[in-house]
C-alpha cells in the first residue's frame, strides 16, 4: 500500500456536507484504507469572484497506480454533481491528488506532487494536521514549507 494525500475541496451545495460526503466514498474505496482526516477549514476563493471554500486533506492508503487513484477520484466528484464550468471556478467538490508516496509523476492527466500545493495555506494547514512530520521528497520538511507560508484567507472551521 502506498501512503497518498488528497485535498478536498467545496464551495457550492453545502460545502461542509459535500466534504463530509466525500470523506465516506473515500472510505469506500477499493484496495484502500483511509488513515485520517484533517479538521476542516474555510478559504477565500482565488480565481474567479466566487463563495468560500471548505478545505481539508485526507490520507489514503492505496494499493490502486496513481492513475486509478485519479480515475476513482473523479468519479467521487461526477457523484457529487461536479460540473466543469468555469477554470478555478466554484465547484461541488474538488479532490486533488497532492502526494502519492514519494513519487514524481508528470503525465498529461496527472501531476505529483501537486504544483500548487507547496504555496497554498488552505492545503498545507490541513495537511499539517494529519502528518505535522512530513518530509517532501525533496527533503524540505513541511514544517519548513509552513514557516513561510501565513493564515492569510484561512480559519478553521469550529464544530
Ligand atoms: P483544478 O483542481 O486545478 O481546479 P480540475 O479539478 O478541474 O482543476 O482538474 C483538471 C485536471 O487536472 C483533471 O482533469 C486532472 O487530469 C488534472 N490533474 C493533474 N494533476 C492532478 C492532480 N495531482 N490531482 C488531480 N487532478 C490533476
Ligand atoms: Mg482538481
Amino acid at each position: 500500500m502506498q501512503r497518498c494525500f488528497i485535498a478536498l475541496g467545496s464551495n457550492l451545495e453545502q460545502p461542509l456536507l459535500q466534504v463530509e460526503r466525500a470523506v465516506r466514498a473515500l472510505k469506500a474505496l477499493p484496495q484502500s484504507e483511509l488513515k485520517a482526516v484533517s479538521r476542516w477549514y474555510q478559504s477565500v476563493a482565488v480565481g474567479p469572484e466566487q463563495p468560500d471554500y471548505i478545505n481539508g486533506v485526507a490520507e489514503l492508503y492505496t494499493s490502486n497506480s496513481p492513475l486509478e487513484l485519479l480515475a476513482l477520484l473523479q468519479g467521487i466528484e461526477n457523484a457529487q454533481q461536479r460540473k466543469r464550468v468555469q477554470r478555478w471556478g466554484p465547484r461541488t467538490l474538488d479532490l486533488d491528488l497532492l502526494l502519492y508516496a514519494d513519487r514524481d509523476i508528470d503525465e498529461p492527466a496527472l501531476i505529483v506532487p501537486h504544483p500548487r500545493m507547496f504555496e497554498r495555506n488552505f492545503v498545507l494547514y490541513p495537511l499539517y494536521d494529519i502528518a505535522p512530520t512530513l518530509v517532501f521528497a525533496n527533503g524540505v520538511s513541511l514544517k519548513q514549507q509552513l514557516a513561510d507560508i501565513g493564515m492569510q484567507g484561512l480559519s478553521l472551521v469550529t464544530p
